[in-house]
């Protein structure tokens, strides 16, 4: 008796696992982003716009500047 019970609890755990596998993955993942989100926030926000701009040559010197801005070569 007792080891139909044990094999009766055994089959519930795998069906369970199994049944719930994607939610264990998705609520696991969802804790891995949120510690990566966390670690990262220290840095720099998600929301926040990435700070690298398109950086264009300057048409006088070849030095690159960042798009929109006039290069020091003409401000002097
Ligand atoms: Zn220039």
């Amino acid at each position: 008796m007792l080891k139909l019970l044990f094999t009766i609890g055994l089959v519930y755990v795998v069906w369970f696992s199994f049944k719930n596998w994607a939610r264990i993955q998705s609520a696991y993942k969802e804790v891995q982003d949120e510690k990566a989100r966390q670690a990262g926030a220290h840095v720099k926000p998600k929301s926040r716009q990435p700070v690298v701009q398109d950086l264009v040559p300057c048409p006088k010197c070849g030095a690159y500047v960042a798009a929109g801005t006039a290069c020091s070569c003409e401000k002097a």
